[in-house]
């Protein structure tokens, strides 16, 4: 899963990553399926484990172009998890009380508590995405948000949170193809908004954005991965994988039980 996994330091240039995945996805969608079947169940169990803990802290940061996929992957990704220890955190256009704080004030509010795992669907980096497209704020303003994520990012680690930032990566032409069926599908319709139009026509500085924010907040503590996102098979199966190295990796333990348990009888 490396391969995903931006290396700090790392100058990345989107048009070398391959949006269908390359030689990955000759396993096919039926067998990767099957394996995204075993992926889930070991998700769930992990994410008990941590619930059960309650020691560590778990964020994962979903970003990408409209249509991306964002919804599709929290959907399957973490289908079966116990929604008791799961939260979605949504970011939206701030409101008027948010944007009278600084930006991080709304997400630090988001972050998981012990136990928890945390979902940021979009996320503080809209703050140096479309606040850099849309030129929100001068460049001297969105151009040290960098350093500053970083540090909030390296604060977070540093008091016991996980964190794990996806971009899923989609091609023009498959954007095309997903917004003509959010107009052609009936039950597609309400996804459809014409101001996603005219952010396509940006399409290329939101690269510009893209491979800025992944060049440069890509951390030991904070790692990126670029996903490749136009088969939403091979985008679940991708990102559910890291997520279970991830949590594989901390090593969480069941509480110790009361002692004398062997001995309790139930009357
Ligand atoms: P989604 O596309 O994620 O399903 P919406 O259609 O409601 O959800 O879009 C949310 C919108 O909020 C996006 O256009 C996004 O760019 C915008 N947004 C998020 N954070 C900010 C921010 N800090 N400043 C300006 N716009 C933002």
């Amino acid at each position: 899963m490396d391969t995903y996994r931006v290396q700090p330091g790392d100058k990345i240039k989107l048009n070398k990553w391959d949006p269908d995945g390359g030689e990955v996805a000759e396993i096919g969608k039926k067998a990767g399926n099957k394996e995204m079947l075993k992926l889930n169940d070991r998700l769930e169990a992990l994410q008990e484990l941590l619930y059960a803990e309650s020691k560590q802290k778990v964020l994962i940061v979903l970003q990408a172009m409209d249509t991306g996929g964002k919804d599709g992957a929290i959907r399957h990704v973490f289908d079966g998890v116990n929604p008791q220890g799961v939260r979605v955190a949504s970011f939206k256009v701030p409101t008027p009380e948010e944007q009278a704080h600084d930006y991080l004030w709304r997400v630090h509010k988001q972050t998981p508590g012990s136990g928890e795992m945390v979902i940021f669907n979009r996320s503080h980096y809209e703050d140096v995405l479309v606040v850099r497209v849309h030129e929100l704020v001068p460049k001297a303003v969105w151009s040290r948000r960098y350093e500053q994520i970083n540090n909030f990012e390296r604060m977070l680690a540093e008091e016991g949170t996980t964190i794990l930032k996806f971009y899923l990566h989609i091609s023009p032409d498959e954007q095309k193809e997903r917004l003509q069926a959010r107009l052609d599908e009936p039950h597609k319709n309400w996804k459809f908004s014409t101001g996603d139009l005219a952010e396509r026509k940006r399409w290329a500085e939101y690269m510009q954005a893209y491979e800025d924010m992944l060049s440069k907040t890509s951390t030991k503590w904070a790692p990126w991965y670029i996903i490749p996102a136009n088969r939403k098979w091979l985008r679940n199966l991708l990102m559910s994988q890291i997520i279970v190295d991830a949590l594989e990796g901390l090593d969480m333990k069941y509480p110790e039980p009361e002692e004398g348990l062997d001995k309790v009888v139930i009357e």
